[in-house]
């Protein structure tokens, strides 16, 4: 089985070298996220020879409080990956405050995005999912950029809205442990449905998860939607194809 791990933070294990050559080996394609820019570089030096571990190019919603200085760095870097994340808003009671100034970043995120084109984002909705939806209807058409929506806790119709704008949602372990999670994935439609695991966030008895631990989301999605785990992955790893493959239009000149 082909793997996918869309979402993860392989730069905050204890030794992320190991963490990114372990990745590596297991197969599983990766997508590491980074929280701000200043963790670009190294990412970036430690997943070039890896061509199944990608960096993602992020300024992390939760962050931005303290970060939002960076995002000129954030654009300076945007030219030297495809991938970014972790981007979005967090609307939650500790980064409410900061919600204004989140929203002017994600904005501008958005459209240094649209304007480069061909950009994948990861992006974070915690209690935001209609302001998130709202600013990326307003500024990246999915002509000009692909997203997808990490641990996505929307309601159903809000999955509707979202895979109407093009979007791609990420599902983890955590999100399936609920009912209310469960609801929502069982509303992803099977063509924008990825796998993650947003270790090490996430946990697998007691220790933080790993790329290769995405199996059980896999196993957990195939039980839930009557079919095998094989069938799943080779949706997961085929909608992947679709993610990466560029066919955006050209600027209207
Ligand atoms: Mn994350």
């Amino acid at each position: 089985m082909r793997l996918v791990d869309l979402h993860c933070h392989l730069d905050l294990y204890p030794d992320p070298a190991k963490a990114i050559a372990e990745a590596a080996a297991s197969g599983v394609y990766t997508l590491t996220m980074t929280t701000t820019p200043r963790a670009w570089p190294r990412n970036r030096a430690l997943t070039e020879a890896t061509p199944s571990v990608r960096a993602a190019l992020g300024l992390h919603p939760q962050l931005v409080a303290e970060h939002s200085d960076e995002l000129t760095l954030w654009e300076r870097y945007l030219p030297e990956t495809r991938y970014v994340g972790e981007v979005g808003l967090d609307g939650g009671p500790q980064y409410f405050r900061s919600l204004d100034l989140q929203k002017h970043v994600f904005e501008r995120i958005l459209t240094v995005c649209a304007n480069a084109g061909g950009k994948v984002l990861s992006v974070h909705s915690v209690r935001s999912v209609r302001a998130v939806l709202d600013l990326v209807e307003a500024k990246l058409p999915s002509t000009r950029g692909k997203i997808v929506l990490h641990w996505f806790t929307g309601t159903k119709a809000e999955v509707r809205r979202a895979t109407d704008l093009g979007c791609y949602f990420s599902v983890n372990s955590a999100m399936l442990a609920t009912e209310k999670g469960r609801s929502t994935a069982a509303a992803i439609p099977t063509d924008r449905l990825l796998t993650e695991t947003d270790g090490p966030f996430t946990f697998l008895d007691q220790r933080p998860t790993r790329p290769a631990d995405v199996t059980g989301v896999i196993q957990q999605l195939a039980t839930n939607r009557s079919t095998s785990p094989e069938k799943l992955a080779s949706i997961v790893f085929s909608n992947l194809g679709v993610l990466l493959s560029r066919s955006d239009d050209p600027l209207p000149s």
